[in-house]
């Protein structure tokens, strides 16, 4: 599978050079030169097939010959080893829990896979040139990514966070792993995070001397594996032969182009719903046709603080640029901290059910969509993080009912180490010693 830019100003790739640049040299994202898509008989047989197998045949046309089948298949093993319960909300309503990963957060999934690639390609580099992933986070990216690229050799990685718009559990979770992870306390906000990131890609003093690359989800290899919540979600829910429709809260919109690209490949979706905070600029192009990117604001959603969604341009790529067929294809809300509160109260009062504040955005989509059709239909919502990572926000009704972890509970006892910045300089200096 060759990869483009979507900027057209820079040679196609394969897989394996898509996942170590990151970004292409024009600057632009890379994208797919085919979507694969399967036929009838393979959501038929997806039934018989382990999540393994299923995110093997979903994956494999897209990694082509960079990777041996069995080394992939091990890879998946290791990055799908837990659970993506699809549970039953009220009728024709489910929430697909995504949050059972390592670091309790949707990107578990993306960031092991990416980290495992990119583990391979270097144990295959006979040079052995280290690779430094340079990563800014609002608060679960982080944590993530930490994680998934622990002790992978030839990889270091750097993590830049906002100091103090991060939660405890948050924090603790990317300033404690030590070993090749490091993180670098921000004294500002996430973009300028975001801005010291873009300006070290772009400065040519780190040539021959550090290779760069980024872990966001404009990373190929973070955001192609995001597809197989889908396809698995599908198997659960294909005995109740209804069409589905999934909303996802959003922010970057990496997970739900994602779904995007499996509706692209054949998987029977009927209609995707972006559910927002304050930063709202795809619900509001959606109903008035202008893409306007801002600053972004902060919210208790903070995961979704993007004001300018990097993803936006794959989704324009999927639907030809043309916003009547995007409009087929996706509604879009965006709701207060005040609603995300009481939407997460009522989840709790009536259903019994914590979500944590995207979940309860993504659900509040849904049923703003829901309530405008007849039809019926299964509607599934994700939840992309386990409400304990949002304690601080949690209404109190919900916050003592949250049982903590034994994982988290260990990453809290542990001392957090991180090198605190106020400018770009420091982080150039830091990276060149
Ligand atoms: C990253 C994140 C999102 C947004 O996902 P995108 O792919 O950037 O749209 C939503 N919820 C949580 C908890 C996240 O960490």
């Amino acid at each position: 599978m060759q990869y483009y830019s979507l900027n057209h100003k820079a040679p196609r790739v394969l897989f394996k050079e898509a996942v170590i640049k990151g970004l292409a040299p024009d600057n632009g994202l890379y994208f797919p030169s085919e979507i694969v898509s399967f036929d009838d008989s393979f959501f038929v047989d997806i039934l018989d097939m382990s999540h393994v197998e299923i995110a093997f045949n979903v994956i494999k046309p897209y990694v082509g010959d960079d990777i041996p089948d069995a080394v992939l298949k091990d890879i998946l093993k290791d990055v799908l080893d837990f659970d993506f319960p699809v549970v039953e909300i009220k009728e024709n309503i489910y929430a697909l829990e995504l949050y059972h990963g390592p670091t309790l957060a949707f990107k578990d999934v993306g960031a092991r896979f990416m980290a495992r690639c990119l583990g391979y390609f270097n144990e295959k580099n006979a040079q052995k040139e280290e690779v430094t992933v340079l990563v800014a986070t609002s608060g679960d990216t982080g944590g993530a990514v930490a994680s998934g690229f622990y002790e992978v050799p030839g990889v270091e990685v750097v993590i830049l966070y906002p100091s103090g718009k991060v939660s405890e559990i948050q924090e603790k979770q990317l300033t404690t792993m030590g070993k090749n992870i490091s993180a670098i306390e921000v004294e500002g906000t996430f973009d300028d995070c975001q801005a010291m990131v873009k300006k070290a890609f772009l400065d040519g003093d780190f040539k021959g001397k550090r290779r760069l690359t980024s872990a966001n989800s404009i990373n190929v290899a973070r955001w192609l594996p995001q597809m197989f919540y889908y396809f698995f979600t599908y198997k659960t829910l294909k005995k109740h032969n209804k069409e589905i429709v999934f909303s996802v809260p959003s922010g970057n919109y990496g997970n739900i182009c994602a779904g995007m690209m499996a509706q692209k490949m054949g998987l029977p979706i009927a209609h995707f719903v972006t559910g927002t905070n304050a930063n709202n600029t795809v619900p509001h192009y959606l109903k008035a046709g202008d893409y306007i990117t801002k600053p972004s604001v902060a919210t208790i959603s903070n995961a979704m603080d993007v004001g300018a969604p990097s993803n936006f341009i794959r989704i324009q790529e999927i639907y030809n640029n043309d916003i009547t067929f995007i409009r087929l294809n996706l509604s879009g809300y965006s709701f207060t901290d005040d609603e995300t509160r009481n939407v997460m109260q009522y989840l709790f009062k009536e259903y019994n059910y914590i979500s944590d504040p995207h979940g309860a955005i993504g659900y509040a989509a849904l049923e703003k969509y829901v309530a405008a059709r007849q039809q019926e239909f299964i509607g599934v919502f994700l939840e992309t993080a386990h409400p304990v990572k949002f304690l601080d926000v949690l209404p109190l009704s919900l916050k003592k009912e949250v049982q903590i972890p034994e994982s988290i509970q260990q990453i809290l006892n542990k001392k957090k180490s991180a090198k605190r910045i106020a400018a770009y300089s420091e982080l150039k200096t830091f990276l060149l010693k």
